[in-house]
């Protein structure tokens, strides 16, 4: 895998070659790294299935650096379409649109419709600017584990010197550190006959619906538990941490269980706990490790690197409480409900 650096220009020239190529590049954006191949290249996208083990079905979004690319990929763009690229990008919505003829069905799962965002990420920008193509990108997790937020999240996915994987590597990684968001981008359907949220992220329903001056039914509304999926990707069982999660309906329900010498939950386990309570901070609080943050907006950035710093400690099981309230709650409590081993009401 060949490392380029986010910060040099010439290096991500190089990785664009990659990409033009046919090569797959993992890149930075402001959600998580996303896996990167030429959209209009077929065996290109193929290869992203191949390296994460991702079911075929599985639509990839693909990532723009201008509105003019839009074209290249949609039928058409309807107005509340318009309105809300205006609003929300460079930024973490992705939209649903009818798709052209010569998007390649590998990278849409045989849909008729196409997923397309534009990053806010400069380094992301500055690839797909220099790659001159839509980018099909999935984040660059193994199918089903948490996302990747950092590039040393990559290096710990797909460690170069394991040679049984060395066909399964991506061909390059632009590096730049943490990204700022730190979960993956708002989803909506625009294609249908009604605007739906697909998935929850930073960009609220309540942003949306003051953006269209009309609320957008919420297909999935804080709980992304129902058995079937109702869109594709939307599987109840994904962002798996390596070591069990449980999660808890209130922070009370969460303290009277672990606190209970008698609880199924108090055997002798090292218990990493995330919550949201007012303060922020990572420090042991009688016999746990605790990240605590001040809100849900906090601690929806940090998640995902948490629950990899959990796995890293030694502890051999997170805790954390679901959030109460609207607006990014329902992204972290859509998050932890589907990386759950297990759940108390
Ligand atoms: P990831 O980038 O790994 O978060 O995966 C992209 C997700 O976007 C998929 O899992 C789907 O949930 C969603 N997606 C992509 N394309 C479509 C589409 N055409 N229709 C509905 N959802 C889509
Ligand atoms: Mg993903």
């Amino acid at each position: 895998m060949k490392m380029v650096r986010g910060r040099s220009r010439v290096g991500i020239k190089a990785a664009a070659e990659v990409l033009k190529r046919g090569g797959v590049v993992v890149f930075p954006t402001e959600t998580v790294y996303g896996m990167g191949a030429d959209a209009f290249n077929p065996r290109a996208v193929a290869r992203i299935f191949a390296i994460k083990g991702r079911p075929a079905e599985n639509p990839l979004i693909v990532h723009i650096s201008s509105l003019s690319d839009v074209k290249k990929l949609a039928k058409e763009v309807p107005a509340a379409a318009k309105k809300l690229m205006r609003r929300f990008w460079p930024g973490p919505l992705t939209i649903i649109l009818k798709k052209k003829k010569g998007v390649p069905s590998v990278v849409t799962g045989g849909l008729d419709t196409v997923a397309v965002r534009m990053p806010s990420h400069s380094v992301a920008l500055a690839f797909l600017r220099a790659a001159k193509t839509p980018v099909a990108a999935p984040s660059a997790n193994p199918s089903g584990s948490v996302s990747p937020v950092s590039h040393r999240d990559i290096m710990e996915d797909f460690p170069a010197k394991s040679i049984s994987v060395r066909r399964r590597l991506p061909d390059a990684l632009i590096s730049a550190g943490r990204t700022s968001r730190g979960m993956e981008s708002t989803i909506i359907d625009v294609a249908s006959p009604e605007l739906r949220i697909l998935r929850h992220g930073s960009v609220t329903v309540e942003d949306i619906a003051s953006a269209l001056g009309t609320a957008p039914k919420v297909l999935l509304r804080g709980s992304c538990g129902a058995k079937r999926p109702l869109a594709p990707g939307m599987a109840k069982i994904h962002y798996r941490p390596r070591i069990p999660l449980w999660v808890f309906a209130t922070a009370a329900v969460m303290k009277n269980i672990l606190l209970a010498a008698k609880s199924p939950a108090a055997e002798p386990v090292k218990t990493f706990v995330i919550a949201p309570v007012g303060l922020e901070g990572v420090f042991r609080r009688g016999g746990f490790m605790v990240a605590a943050f001040r809100d849900a907006a906090a601690l929806s950035k940090r998640l995902y690197s948490l629950m990899r710093k959990a796995a890293r400690s030694g502890a051999s099981v997170i805790a954390a409480p679901l959030v109460g309230g609207g607006g990014i709650s329902l992204a972290v409590n859509d998050r932890l409900i589907r990386a759950a081993s297990k759940t108390f009401r």
